[in-house]
């Protein structure tokens, strides 16, 4: 992958100096697919934040982006893309059909453009989806297509990597089933005092494998929409 020029101009707290400050302090806690990492270092956070707050875009924290949700934490971003891309060490895009549900602000849609064909995001609250669209048309990305709905309502269709940015109590069942055979969802379980990042791989038409990583804190998933 090679640095774009464009992405990396940028001064003082959004400067390449910082952002390989990230990088370094996201191999430090355990994100090693070098795929990510320049990923990671390429995508400009601080255009996905008020610009208020666009100084700190490239500390690893997760910062508030309105509607009482949040960007997610660099580190998250970076472990999530990494479940999802691990199993095809070699190839630039490994992942062919994507769905996210949580678009927020668009960033970690964003990380998933550049690891998978297709990128299917949905996000319950309308303004927030519509800002994550214009910020993604402005990078010209152009293979995500943006649902408003409740991303309790899911099609027919299947997909190879499933991400949630919001948490449920336990995994959906609906959700399992659009994942295609081989195909892997990650996504945060549990509620506003504990959860857990798991991660649920597709062995067969109806065996399913569960690991628990780590401890983390999202918002919860919700019903229904706001516009
Ligand atoms: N990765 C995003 C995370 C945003 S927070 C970012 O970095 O900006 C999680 C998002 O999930 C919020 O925007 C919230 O509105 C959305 N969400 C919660 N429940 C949802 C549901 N049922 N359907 C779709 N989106 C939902």
């Amino acid at each position: 992958m090679s640095l774009d020029k464009d992405n990396l101009q940028g001064q003082g707290m959004t400067s390449l100096r910082t952002r390989q400050r990230l990088i370094e302090r996201l191999t430090e806690k355990g994100i090693s697919d070098v795929r990510v990492l320049e990923a990671m270092r390429d995508s400009p956070r601080h255009l996905f934040l008020d610009e208020a707050l666009a100084t700190r875009a490239y500390e690893d924290l997760s910062l508030p982006i309105g509607y009482q949700q949040t960007i997610s934490q660099p580190y998250i971003v970076a472990r999530m893309t990494e479940c999802l891309i691990s199993d095809d060490r070699l190839s630039e895009t490994p992942l062919e059909n994507t769905l996210e549900i949580g678009t927020g602000c668009g960033y970690q849609t964003y990380l998933l453009s550049i690891f998978s064909k297709k990128v299917t995001t949905i996000e319950r609250i309308e303004p927030l989806q519509i800002k994550a669209k214009n910020i993604l048309k402005n990078l010209k990305v152009n293979n995500v297509s943006f649902k408003f709905d409740d991303g309790n309502n899911l099609g027919q269709q299947q997909y190879d990597a499933i991400l949630s940015a919001a948490a449920p109590f336990e995994v959906p069942q609906n959700l399992k089933e659009r994942l295609s055979i081989g195909g892997k969802l990650v996504l945060p379980v549990g509620n506003n005092e504990q959860q857990v990042l798991t991660l649920v791989k597709r062995i067969s038409e109806d065996e399913f494998l569960e690991e628990k990583l780590e401890e983390v804190m999202f918002v919860p998933l919700l019903k229904g929409v706001v516009s």
